[in-house]
């Protein structure tokens, strides 16, 4: 009999591999972190006093789940070869975002059943519209929950890169949580043999001292422009298909 972790694992992967999608997935990461790790206090200080704890989401948190659904490979290669953004890479912003609502949906389905309380939160459109800053940022909680360590592309970089997206989910019932990983997987923090994503963005929002987050936001509202029958694609992603985008 699978026990809660093994239950969660295989119903993301099932929803995954039977996603209704043009997009194509390499095989999805999940992590589980304790909803009182003392890093979710850290966040209200290095992302803002705005930012949730676990158990303002769900008073009896004592898990936060985490999962990463990564790109096929000819996903990051379509958007790394095009000048502009690749299509591909805009149907699989759409369509994912759309499929880590619906994990998030049967994971709370599945567990309430089980007599566990649950709170899912949106893949994105989760921050203040002034500072850009996020409510709930699926990026950081996949870091507490051992999915990877942060690039200079402020992205999250998993065993599987960072070509993806993440979902979260908090829940009241305790797993295990995963050990974060030991070594950097941005080869400029280890090594400072790349810097792919700066040299690779459009608007020189980004650099190695930091992000301008504006300066980015504002050209993913003109990209944006270029989908206009995809819905809000708010997208770039040129920083995201370099040596880091797909690991495995
Ligand atoms: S492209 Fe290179 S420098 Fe940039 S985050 Fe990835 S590994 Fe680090
Ligand atoms: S998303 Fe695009 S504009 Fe924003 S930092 Fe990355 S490459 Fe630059």
């Amino acid at each position: 009999m699978l026990n809660l972790a093994e239950k969660v694992i295989e119903l993301i992967n099932h929803q995954t591999e039977n996603a209704d999608t043009i997009t194509q997935y390499r095989k999805p990461l999940v992590g589980f972190a304790s909803a009182h790790d003392p890093l979710f206090n850290q966040m209200k200080e290095i992302i803002g006093p705005h930012h949730l704890h676990p158990t303002e989401l769900l008073p009896d948190a004592q898990t936060v789940i985490s999962f990463f659904l990564p790109f096929a490979k000819t996903i990051i290669i379509a958007n790394r070869k095009n000048p502009q953004i690749a299509r591909e890479w805009a149907v699989a912003y759409i369509e994912t975002n759309t499929l880590i609502a619906t994990i998030s949906a049967e994971l709370k389905r599945e567990l309430t059943a089980l007599g566990i309380n649950v709170v899912t939160q949106p893949a994105t459109h989760n921050f203040n519209e002034q500072d850009l800053s996020a409510r709930w940022s699926n990026k950081s909680v996949g870091f507490v929950a051992g999915l990877g360590t942060f690039g200079i592309n402020h992205m999250l970089i998993t065993s599987s890169g960072c070509g993806g997206r993440f979902g979260s989910t908090v829940i009241s019932a305790e797993i295990p949580p995963t050990p974060r990983p030991t070594q950097e997987n941005c080869l400029y923090l280890r090594d400072s043999k790349c810097q792919f994503c700066v040299n690779n963005c459009p608007t020189g929002a980004l650099t190695v001292q930091g992000l301008d987050k504006h300066k980015c936001y504002a050209h993913l509202l003109e990209v944006d422009k270029q989908f206009p029958d995809l819905g809000l694609c708010d997208i770039c992603g040129k920083c995201a298909v370099g040596p880091c985008a797909s690991l495995s």
